[in-house]
């Protein structure tokens, strides 16, 4: 009787030993990134996989169930809470799917998705919890039409959180660089009379391009200027370059607009395209997005004349790419290359805050004299530009306005 018993656990014991669980995929680590709107957690995998994410309320939390995964050799303890994640579990259960749940401070809007392999990582579940509308925003008040205005400068940071940007030799990373240099060029933009700066992502988190976008919109940037430090497999390679959207990029961003009529509505000056037909609504959109080409080359030679005066340059006109960022069809836009992180020479000296800052300066000195050249009608720049000849200057590091 006895007997028969052992053999039967031993008999299930063997059963246990032998049987191997189909383990597609290993979850290597679990990150997590907070920004001010939105909390990223990214999970990252050996492989593809199936999952399914489940919203729960009382008490608030997110479920993610990835099929056929287990926690692999290196992944750890799962990390700590961050931004609206108050903390992370994990657990496995029978069906062989590994449960990450992420308790929430408050309840919140998510959503999920496989991201295929990059450079830096292979695949990657991200969860992104977005923060439900609060009651108490600032509802923004525009100003009077006698007030003068300021102008509204987006300076966007490449990059950020799980995204890198291109990686130095020596490790550094642009997406630390180029939030140096914005926030340089924010306080720099903020000490001009008649300026104002708003910065798209403020921290080491990922802002989805579109977003970027759309948060200089909603803020009425009159100008966008995205700082990137790029990478050549020649490593020889050096210097800065200023590129604004190509026409053909320009194009297929107006089908993509028209297309999304609600979302094209606030685009030109408030004239909504919902009751325009599609000629209408076609010619609207080319208007505004012709004249902000326009504004874009010249407010982008500006800039790269500033940086010929700053012994910075590697291609001497403004090049035209198809940059995603810089699609907004209201908004004049630039990118610029500020160096090749690629370099070493540059890769050290971007690292330096002198060499930020010298950058920065000339950046700002190229949008000082776009808009003192061009000043957009009711803004105080307008005043100024035209009320007396002496331009104020800064008297800190500016060797002038360049011309
Ligand atoms: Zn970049």
């Amino acid at each position: 009787m006895s007997r028969l018993l052992l053999q039967c656990c031993l008999g299930s014991l063997l059963a246990m030993l032998l049987w191997q669980p189909a383990w597609a995929v290993d979850v290597r680590a679990v990150r997590l990134w907070a920004g001010p709107d939105s909390t990223r957690v990214v999970v990252d995998l050996s492989g593809r996989a199936q999952h399914s994410l489940l919203i729960l309320h009382n008490p608030e939390r997110v479920v993610l169930d990835v099929s056929g995964a287990r926690l692999g050799r290196g992944a750890g303890r799962p990390p700590a809470g961050v931004g609206a994640v108050k903390q992370v579990r994990m657990s496995r259960n029978a069906a062989g799917s590994l449960r990450l749940v992420l308790d929430l401070a408050r309840p919140i809007q998510a959503k999920s998705f496989l991201s295929t392999p990059n450079a830096h990582y292979g695949y990657r579940l991200v969860i992104d919890l977005g923060v439900t509308a609060r009651a108490d925003q600032p509802i923004k008040v525009k100003h009077a039409p006698t007030d003068a205005r300021d102008l509204i400068i987006a300076i966007d940071a490449g990059h950020g959180g799980e995204d890198p940007g291109a990686i130095g030799k020596n490790g550094t990373r642009e997406k630390d660089v180029v939030l140096a240099i914005a926030r340089e060029l924010a306080l720099k933009i903020n000490e001009e009379p008649g300026m104002r700066s708003i910065l798209t992502r403020n921290g080491d988190y990922f802002v989805p391009l579109r977003d970027r976008m759309r948060r200089a919109r909603a803020q009425q940037a009159d100008l966008f200027v995205s700082i990137h430090a790029d990478a050549a497999h020649d490593r020889s390679v050096d210097g800065s370059s200023v590129y604004i959207l190509s026409q053909r990029g320009a194009t297929d961003e107006a089908s993509r607009w028209l297309a999304e009529r609600e979302n094209a509505s606030d685009l030109i000056g408030g004239v909504s395209l919902d009751d325009k037909d599609d000629v209408l609504a076609s010619v609207l959109l080319d208007l505004s997005q012709s004249a902000s080409l326009n504004a874009s080359q010249v407010a982008a030679e500006r800039v790269l004349h500033q940086l010929i005066q700053a012994g910075e340059i590697r291609k001497h006109e403004v090049q035209q790419a198809r940059f995603m960022v810089l699609k907004s069809p209201d908004i004049p836009s630039m990118l610029v290359e500020t160096a090749y992180i690629s370099n070493p020479q540059e890769e050290q000296r971007l690292r330096t805050p002198a060499h930020q800052a010298k950058l920065a300066d000339a950046i700002r000195r190229g949008v000082h004299d776009y808009f003192y050249a061009n000043p957009p009608m009711g803004t105080r720049i307008a005043q100024l530009a035209s009320g007396n000849a002496a331009h104020p200057v800064l008297a800190a590091g500016a060797g002038g306005t360049g011309e």
